[in-house]
């Protein structure tokens, strides 16, 4: 079952796989680019943006990728601004601050409770049609 494709960036058929559509010697080349941005931010960490992209050769549509993926981080001092997509407050990296980020994993995780409560309330309705108090009591004597 293979799924030949063109690689988006080179052009270059490839057997893909799953994810973007690049093979595998372009894979390559963008982590050993990610490494050389990283270390550049690391040693110049009052660098823009634009700095960055034409300093490192890579286009600032790549970098503004590897922040949304959290691969890059800023500190305070750095001139990017990256801000909270929720509520505005500046973060290092990614689209969402911690308080927001908790937020949303606290309502999904509300959601899958829900749904294993609901879950476990029909299965122990059809194992026990008795009132279950009256077994709790049976099992404590
Ligand atoms: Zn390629
Ligand atoms: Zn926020």
């Amino acid at each position: 079952m293979s799924n030949i494709k063109n690689c988006a960036r080179c052009g270059k058929m490839f057997n893909y796989i799953a994810g973007e559509v690049i093979c595998d010697v372009c894979k390559k080349e963008i982590e050993e680019k990610f490494q050389e941005v990283k270390k550049y931010i690391q040693e110049n960490p009052g660098s823009g943006l634009r700095q960055i992209s034409e300093e490192c050769d890579v286009a600032t549509k790549q970098l503004k990728k590897w922040i949304l993926e959290e691969r890059l981080m800023f500190t305070e001092n750095s001139p990017i601004q990256i801000t909270c997509e929720n509520c505005g407050a500046r973060i290092q990296t990614g689209r969402l601050c911690a308080k927001c980020k908790a937020t949303v994993t606290n309502a999904l995780n509300d959601t899958v409770k829900q749904r294993q409560q609901a879950l476990a309330a029909e299965i122990a309705k059809k194992q026990k049609p008795a009132d279950p108090k009256s077994g709790m009591k049976f099992l404590k004597t």
